[in-house]
């Protein structure tokens, strides 16, 4: 654990803790890479703080960076990492890694917040019950999760590959799939607080997002996702950012995507502070 910074949080800041770790990537591996880039291109002052919720980011005041989590142990350093954050302030975003943080992530979200709702942006479900024998593959964590109740619902949105396997899946944890052949623009999604959202950027297409392990494509545009994130109206009171991988990427464009993704999630969680 190397976290720092974590006395300067209060109750009215957003945290942004990394998660370097691809351990459980099924196809390639890079996604470790991801905090430290996107802290990169953030602060490479290209771009200002503001976000469209119209807030001007403060760093120390809205958000602050407390570092990132040193992983030996999957379950227990991300667990304890993010117990450890959300002893000190109400609402955190987490960038990742693979998408298998989630699960241990999100279980230290449901001990503060045991009425916890989730909103995915995926290509996939990640509702695998094992995938090539782990079950805690970046294809799983959303049977973890489920199966655990951790939470109290499940939307997923941008999906575009689901196997008969994932059907059963869906039924049996009563996850609502809205496919990417269903989505369309502005469509309005019934969710309910306190939200967390698990945003893996291979929900976009692959054409704005090149930088991540699995090429779908077919995917949502960035427009589409910041505002479905700019119209929510429940408590949105924890994120992350998954999926970045640096290796796959061109110019540092999907880093820069990550990066537009966290000042809108910062914005909307500050806006409704
Ligand atoms: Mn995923
Ligand atoms: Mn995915």
């Amino acid at each position: 654990m190397e976290l720092n910074k974590l006395n300067v949080l209060s109750d009215e800041t957003v945290a942004i803790v990394g998660v370097p770790f691809d351990d459980k990537s099924s196809f390639m591996k890079g996604a470790a890479e991801g905090p430290d880039q996107i802290r990169r291109i953030m602060q490479d002052g290209s771009s200002n703080y503001s976000a469209e919720s119209g807030v001007v980011l403060e760093e120390g005041r809205h958000f602050v960076d407390v570092g990132n989590i040193d992983v030996k142990e999957y379950h227990s350093d991300i667990g304890n990492g993010i117990s450890q954050v959300l002893e000190q302030c109400n609402k955190a975003i987490i960038l990742g890694g693979d998408h298998s943080i989630a699960y241990p992530v999100i279980k230290s979200f449901n001990r503060k917040y045991p009425e916890l709702h989730i909103l995915q942006f995926d290509a996939h479900t990640d509702l695998y019950d094992e995938y090539e024998g782990d079950r805690y593959s970046h294809a799983c964590p959303f049977a973890r999760i489920m199966e655990e109740n951790l939470a109290r619902s499940l939307t997923q949105v941008g999906i575009r590959l689901v196997t008969p396997h994932q059907v059963e899946q869906q039924k049996k944890f009563n996850v609502d799939i809205i496919t990417m052949h269903d989505w369309y623009n502005n469509r309005k999604l019934s969710l309910k607080g306190p939200l967390y959202i698990s945003l893996d950027l291979d929900v976009f297409d692959p054409g704005f997002a090149p930088g991540v392990s699995h090429h779908e494509p077919g995917g949502m545009n960035p427009r589409e996702v910041i505002e479905l994130i700019l119209s929510i109206d429940v408590p949105l009171v924890g994120a992350d950012i998954v999926e970045l991988n640096p290796l796959r990427d061109h110019a540092g464009i999907t880093a820069m995507l990550a990066v537009k993704m966290l000042k809108e999630l910062i914005g909307k969680m500050v806006k409704q502070s």
